[in-house]
């Protein structure tokens, strides 16, 4: 298998020190030395999907911004970590905080986790001023306006750690996206509304690149497959999947299962050849494709593609920035619709699937590989997967665009198991219970304009996408177990004064 590959090398944060001359070579040897520390523990405490790259003590306005100039065109350097170990003059950083371009978080710490009480003399007071170094240094980004994500504690917490983790999972998307070219099978579903949306603002704020292929381009492609090509493929379904009787080799639905085989094929070869890493399709425009693809669409998406039905690029483009975040954490992440409900009281969830896209990821079970009539899309059975997801705490997050902003609303939920089998359900599904409940849940998600579409992760929790917010300059709303109806209603008044205000003219 193959998986979308990156243009760039692996990713790195660099890990910058403020200090300044005054302080002399002797303590500023100590705080190199320090700083070199706190970098090598944050790299070894999480499991950071990035390196940490420390870089020399910083000393005046001069090396600070050509350094910050150098992490602008760096395309390994996903993000900038700063710490002000002793007290840097926070004038020195204007202009390289001005000119910073990549992500920061501003780590509010200490070389040492405990004062050495007994022996503190005013040496240690003078090597260990971080405390109000680095409030000088949260004033400037606050008087410049520098988006960033503050995090204060000791690095050897796990809850630091873990934090600065999260924001290293959201710069690595961040870094996807800006380079991320989408491919568009199709339009989108005809009258739908939320899956529209302004590509030039996405490509202006995400970086993406978002362009509509005629599907018979891709038809192309899928009917020039070579046979041996396919019967590889589908040895590798068999010792992959449960595969129903009827689709083995030999039995009467085999040449349905040999043609999903090329449809993904097909596809693969398509995005692969045109550096695509997302894509869309739509049933309404499915040109000389015999089935609408599933199976080739679930495999894509265990191998990191993004994808949207329907025509739905932002979907496409959040569950691609997802999976980038998630890398190789446990759990999944997949397209996902809110479908149907169970609504008896005290017993609230919501059934989601899709006609057949849900990502395989979600699952620790063996899929099963099936084919049943879909009335929808007016063409042959389609092949797909079949499965439940795992239970476990989870998120589902959804892209609106509001006409003058992109906003992101996030629910967290915890995926359960099924009250009962669902023998008769003819695709993958996941069972969910959201947070605070099912009616704040709606009622919250209804009025904040947010998709029937979203992707579910089971990999990273809601402060991974807060970052990826901050770092994209996106709106977020949160509904969790402290979310009220009537205070998430006063929160998006708010937060539409506030980015009308201050969006630029
Ligand atoms: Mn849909």
């Amino acid at each position: 298998m193959t998986t979308p590959s990156t243009s760039v090398p692996a990713p790195e944060v660099w890990f910058l020190t403020g200090s300044q001359a005054l302080y002399g070579p002797e303590t500023l040897d100590q705080v190199a030395a320090q700083s070199q520390g706190i970098a090598q523990r944050l790299a070894a405490s999480a499991d950071l999907p990035v390196e940490v790259v420390w870089k020399p003590v910083l000393l005046d306005a001069g090396s600070i911004h050509r350094l910050m100039l150098e992490a602008n065109v760096a395309p390994q350097c996903v993000g900038v970590i700063t710490w002000m170990h002793t007290f840097s003059p926070a004038k020195m950083w204007i202009a390289g905080l001005d000119a910073l371009q990549k992500p920061l978080l501003h780590l509010h710490t200490q070389a040492g986790m405990e004062l050495p009480w007994s022996t503190i003399d005013m040496d240690f007071m003078n090597l260990n001023q971080a405390a109000h170094g680095d409030r000088e240094f949260g004033f400037i980004q606050t008087r410049l306006g520098v988006a960033r994500k503050t995090v204060a504690g000791h690095v050897d917490s796990p809850v630091v750690a873990g934090r600065v983790a999260d924001w290293t999972r959201a710069a690595v998307g961040r870094s996807e996206v800006r380079s991320l070219k989408l491919a568009r099978f199709g339009d989108n579903m005809r009258d739908v509304a939320v899956t529209e949306g302004d590509k030039v603002e996405a490509q202006l704020r995400f970086g993406v690149s978002v362009n509509t292929y005629g599907v018979n381009d891709l038809v192309a492609v899928v009917d020039a497959v070579a046979d041996d090509a396919i019967d590889k493929l589908v040895v590798e379904y068999a010792d992959t999947y449960r595969v129903d009787p009827s689709l083995l080799p030999g039995a009467e639905r085999h040449e349905s299962l040999r043609y999903g085989a090329r449809v993904e094929l097909g596809i693969r070869t398509f995005l692969e050849d045109g550096g695509f890493r997302a894509f869309t399709t739509n049933f309404e425009d499915l040109g000389g494709l015999r089935q609408l693809p599933g199976l080739a669409v679930q495999r894509l998406m265990a191998d990191g593609y993004g994808f949207g039905g329907e025509g739905d690029w932002k979907t496409s483009v959040l569950l691609r920035a997802t999976k980038a975040m998630a890398g190789t954490l446990p759990g999944g992440t997949s397209f996902m619709e809110d479908y149907t409900y169970h609504l008896v009281p005290g017993e609230e969830k919501i059934l989601g699937a899709h006609m057949l896209e849900v990502c395989p990821t979600i699952t620790t079970q063996q899929p099963s590989l099936e084919i049943h009539p879909l009335g929808i899309g007016g063409r042959e059975d389609p092949v797909r997967l079949r499965f439940t997801a795992d239970p476990g705490p989870a998120v589902v997050a959804g892209l609106s665009d509001l006409g003058d902003r992109f906003r992101l609303t996030v629910n967290a939920i915890d995926v359960v198991e099924p009250d009962e089998a669902l023998p008769l359900l003819p695709v993958a599904c996941a069972v969910w219970e959201p947070r605070p409940s099912l009616s704040t849940s709606a009622e919250a998600w209804l009025m904040a304009g947010a998709p029937h579409h979203t992707v579910l992760s089971k990999a990273i929790g809601v402060e991974v996408l807060e970052d990826f917010a901050e770092m994209t300059g996106v709106e977020m709303v949160t509904i969790d177990a402290g979310t009220t109806p009537r205070a998430f209603q006063r929160e998006l008044r708010w937060n539409a004064a506030y980015h009308r205000l201050a969006a630029r003219l």
